[in-house]
């Protein structure tokens, strides 16, 4: 039996992180198996879908590179087939019309379906009400549309959240009425934030586009998401997409409730971006500082590369360049209240950092190696500590207490700059007794 895979979101909202994860796990399941993943848009409720969502949409599966061998099928183009599966049931008698609608009543019965987490699951329906399959308005109920279309479709495996596991006795009834054969379900748990309920907004983002802008890359995004609630095995942590193909297993999906812990995705995507080849990190920096207004068009990629190799390490989504090392990019950098009033408000601060830039002006050749030497000759001399010189130095040129390495930062600002902010840090902001 082939494998074919849907994943059917409704554009009522952002494609939501747990959205994402479903989407994953059908996609995952298809590739590994040579299926076909297909896109189904479930958009019978025109009040509450909109456009802007669809986008969102296309946008956040394109971002996580998931995409569909078949689709997007539009739910609202296909009125006349579930019309047509309705009037079936009509004709046999097996549904009835009721003040526009058509319903299906439910007889009480026990009702099983396998499911390929949880096993044989039955459900007895003596307390079901009966199912509208069509509205008055004419519209499918998501119930019927979803079994009309999965079943012509030819879905083999029905991966979805387990907040639909209460649908589905009621679609399986629906098969059985139709006589359509079953797919194989897969109900997988839901993922929980840090008070342990259903992921909501209240604790940080919800929607896979909030987290492309925060910049978390495509890659550790798919690898954090597809760990969440599955292990490929041996402590695994870094499984980049075409391992995970080769190695997803849907039947090993853990059964319980996936805790989001945003930490462990920072990790994660610190360690992709430390993977990262610098040029093709830089190119991905430049373009959100050159969107953010931050870099102009014109920059120069040289420098960006030096600023990147310097920065890689430290960085955990992309944003923190614009967050932490925003100094390469403005002149003069912004200073931190605390950095000021702890290392440049300080007796006698002022006249070593104009002695340092004096004796740095004088270098032939401003580089690593000279500009260290030359700040701990100065050092030496006046029988300072090193702190007392670098950390008043470090945030004069970056505003900040902590930065890399503070002489690489000093080459690749060039002379001029570091000049400037020295003698600024100096002049306008340090104690200069
Ligand atoms: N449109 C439904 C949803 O977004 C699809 C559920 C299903 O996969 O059957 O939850």
């Amino acid at each position: 039996m082939s494998v074919r895979v849907r994943f059917a979101p409704s554009p009522t909202g952002k494609l939501h992180v747990g959205s994402a994860r479903t989407a994953l796990f059908n996609w995952l399941f298809a590739k590994h198996h040579h299926g076909t993943f297909i896109l189904r848009i479930e958009d019978t409720d025109q009040k509450r879908s909109n456009p802007a969502f669809l986008d969102d949409i296309y946008a956040s599966l394109k971002f996580l590179g998931i995409n569909a061998d078949e689709g997007p099928l539009f739910q609202s183009q296909r009125m006349p087939i579930y019309q047509e599966h309705a009037k079936q049931l009509l004709d046999s008698g097996k549904a009835i019309q009721k003040e526009g609608a058509v319903m299906f009543q439910i007889s009480p019965r026990q009702v099983t379906f396998k499911d390929l987490l949880r096993g044989d699951i039955t459900t007895d329906t003596t307390l079901f009400e009966s199912l509208v399959l069509m509205k008055s308005d004419g519209t499918p109920t998501y119930n019927f549309a979803c079994v009309v279309d999965d079943a012509l479709m030819h879905i083999s495996h029905v991966i979805r959240g387990d907040d639909h596991i209460a649908n589905t006795p009621k679609q399986v009834i629906l098969y059985e009425a139709l006589g359509l054969p079953l797919p194989v379900f897969a109900h997988i748990p839901l993922i929980v934030g840090a008070d342990r309920a259903r992921l909501s907004k209240r604790f940080g983002a919800t929607s896979v586009d909030e987290y492309r802008r925060v910049g978390y890359l495509p890659e550790a995004f798919v690898n954090y998401l597809a760990l969440l609630g599955w292990a490929p095995g041996g402590n695994r942590e870094l499984v980049p997409p075409e391992e995970l193909i080769e190695l997803f297993d849907l039947a090993k999906v853990r059964k319980t409730a996936a805790y989001f812990d945003q930490k462990k995705l920072d990790w994660l995507n610190g360690q992709y971006i430390k993977q990262m080849p610098v040029p093709k990190l830089a190119r991905m920096l430049a373009e959100r500082l050159i969107n953010k207004g931050i870099l102009q068009p014109g920059y120069d990629p040289a420098t960006l590369e030096r600023i990147t190799a310097v920065i890689q390490d430290r960085l955990r989504v992309l944003e923190d360049i614009e967050e932490e090392h925003i100094f390469f990019f403005q002149d003069p950098p912004q200073y931190q209240d605390e950095a000021v009033a702890k290392f440049l408000r300080q007796d006698g601060v002022g006249k070593r950092l104009l002695e340092l830039r004096t004796r740095l002006e004088a270098l032939p050749q401003f580089d690593t190696a000279a500009i260290e030497q030359t700040t701990r000759a100065m050092v030496a001399e006046q029988q300072l500590q090193s702190k007392d010189l670098i950390h008043p130095a470090r945030v004069a040129v970056t505003g900040r207490s902590v930065s890399p390495p503070l002489f690489d930062v000093m080459a690749i600002l060039g002379k001029t700059k570091v000049l400037h902010r020295l003698e600024y840090a100096a002049t306008k902001l340090a104690d200069t007794q």
